[in-house]
């Protein structure tokens, strides 16, 4: 290795070609990129997920190469028994390097080890931002107060107005913030047939999947060896510019809709840009950008309720749940609001169990390391709420199940979104349903063993029981929520002998959760 001034590290999910780093080729840099063993044992991740990482760093160290940078590309061989601490001071010590650089790590666990390591060295350090996000992080406790509320809309009014995204002046384009409202359609039997084919690559990771096996990482879910995530910037686009011709027209619209009636019953009208979002081979600006340029096409099919409630995802929700992430570091993992202790159920590392809704949810997601929001927070999230399982166990299937799982996406997403475990930093009440809702929202209950309109016979669905239950054990910490006031009038006026009837049921579902 040549002599140079300065070492920079990449971290897996710092792939973003677009930052100033590599404006020009420098001599005098070398970029480490590093297969961490360590990242591989922080959290047992689903193997698709390992492979479109490891995947996306061989490629994105190749076009760095490509371009006349100098790059060490270390794979998990090289690693072996190595610390990120060690290889760094291997690789300084051979370059006589003087400096050390590093873009700010997006999770509290990399941020703190970085910050350690840096003060060990003796050489200069500096930290630079990821450039990614459109809130800088030095910009977030502008816009975000530690242990409180934060309210999304508020913050995403916020970034409409920087951005001058969808505003005729200052007034919102279409007259209203939020079409919400309007995206809350189910699928019809017509709508199925037309619901698009995903846009799947065939990336070979056949040698990634070697290397894990050789090095006996941990990893569960089904491997592929023609992994069809995007793992470079240019697929990564062409994902990007295929859900605005084909999937953004009607986005909104199936937002919230499921169905296992389908081909497609997987991805719907859904962007799947999570993965490449997150480790930074798009960025969220360039994603608005092409999305509202379809959107003002001439001719163009996509409306102001499908195009607002995707912006609302990109601007609102993503950067959102990022502010209310690093704002309650290092606590937030700690939040039990409802002191849930249950373990998690074994089926969610199978899918084997009776309840369709869950069934579908699982089943996917370990065939393709993906589920979409409200698979996540009203199926699989939901029945984790309404049972009680420790939001740490939970947090840890989140985290280590999807190709986008990273945890400063994921906390807020499980631990407040979802399981209401910081009471009420991010929703203002439990996204907490009964069958009804799944009955609603999706075609499950039609095959399932279960009614979803029972509550306590035998074949009654398993989630109106515990619905009940968990409104009635949490009474102390819910009932003066005014947003709950519907459900706990409903509660109340159930006479003593049904809520007994619900409660006895409720214990005897928990108490055989695995077999459900
Ligand atoms: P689309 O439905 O096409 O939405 C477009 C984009 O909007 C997404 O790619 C994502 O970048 C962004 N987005 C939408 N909703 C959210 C949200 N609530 N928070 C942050 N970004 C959002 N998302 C992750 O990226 N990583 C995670 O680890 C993660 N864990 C989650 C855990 C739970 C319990 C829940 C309820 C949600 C979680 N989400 C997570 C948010 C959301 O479910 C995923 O971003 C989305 O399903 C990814 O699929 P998509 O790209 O097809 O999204
Ligand atoms: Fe899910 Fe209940 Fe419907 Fe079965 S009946 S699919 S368990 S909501």
């Amino acid at each position: 290795m040549t002599k140079v001034n300065t070492v920079r590290l990449i971290l897996g999910d710092q792939l973003n070609a677009q930052h100033s780093w590599f404006e020009k080729v420098d001599p005098g840099v070398c970029y480490l990129i590093a297969e961490l063993h360590q990242e591989q044992h922080y959290v047992r991740h689903h193997v698709q997920k390992t492979c479109a990482f490891l995947h996306a760093m061989e490629q994105f160290a190749s076009q760095l190469a490509n371009a006349g940078h100098q790059v060490v590309y270390r794979t998990l061989d090289d690693t072996e028994g190595q610390s990120l601490e060690q290889l760094l001071g291997e690789l300084i010590q051979e370059t006589r390097a003087q400096r050390f650089e590093f873009q700010h790590p997006d999770e509290q666990r990399l941020a703190t080890q970085l910050s350690s390591l840096a003060q060990t060295l003796s050489i200069e350090t500096r930290a630079y931002d990821s450039e990614h996000f459109i809130v800088a992080k030095d910009e977030i406790g502008i816009y975000f107060t530690p242990d409180k509320h934060n309210r999304m809309e508020t913050f995403y009014r916020k970034m409409r107005k920087r951005l001058q995204v969808l505003m005729d002046d200052q007034q919102p384009s279409g007259g209203k913030w939020n079409f919400d409202s309007s995206n809350r359609s189910s699928f019809k039997k017509d709508d199925l047939t037309e619901i698009p084919q995903p846009l799947c690559f065939a990336n070979d990771v056949s040698h990634i999947l070697a290397r894990i096996e050789k090095h006996a990482i941990p990893v569960f879910g089904k491997a592929e060896t023609q992994l069809l995530w995007p793992t470079t910037r240019k697929q990564s686009l062409q994902q990007l510019d295929y859900f605005c011709e084909n999937c953004l027209p009607l986005f909104g619209k199936f937002q919230d809709a499921m169905t296992e009636n389908s081909a497609h019953s997987w991805s719907l009208y859904h962007s799947r840009l999570s993965f490449s979002l997150n480790a930074k081979l798009i960025s969220p600006l360039e994603v608005i950008e092409r999305s509202l340029k379809a959107y003002n096409r001439r001719g163009s099919d996509i409306s102001i309720e499908q195009i607002e409630g995707f912006v609302r995802q990109i601007i609102g929700w993503r950067e959102y749940v990022r502010g209310v992430y690093w704002v309650n570091q290092p606590h937030y993992s700690r939040k039990n609001f409802f002191n849930a202790k249950r373990k998690l159920p074994a089926w969610y590392w199978t899918g084997d169990t009776k309840m369709s809704c869950l069934r579908a949810a699982v089943t996917q997601s370990l065939e393709y390391s993906y589920a979409h929001h409200i698979q996540r927070l009203m199926v699989t999230g939901n029945f984790a709420l309404l049972a009680g399982i420790d939001p740490e166990q939970v947090e840890e299937w989140y985290l280590g199940i999807y190709i986008d799982a990273i945890e400063w996406v994921e906390q807020p997403n499980t631990r407040s979104m979802t399981l209401f475990a910081d009471g009420g930093w991010v929703a203002t009440k439990p996204y907490a349903a009964s069958g009804n809702y799944i009955n609603k929202m999706s075609d499950h209950c039609k095959a399932c063993v279960y009614s979803p309109k029972k509550k306590t016979e035998s074949d009654a669905c398993p989630l109106n029981s515990l619905y009940w239950n968990f409104l009635d054990r949490n009474r102390s910490k819910l009932q003066s929520n005014p947003r709950m006031a519907f459900p706990y009038k409903t509660l109340q006026r159930m006479s003593e002998d049904q809520v007994n009837a619900i409660n006895n049921k409720a214990r005897e579902l928990l108490s055989v959760v695995d077999s459900l």
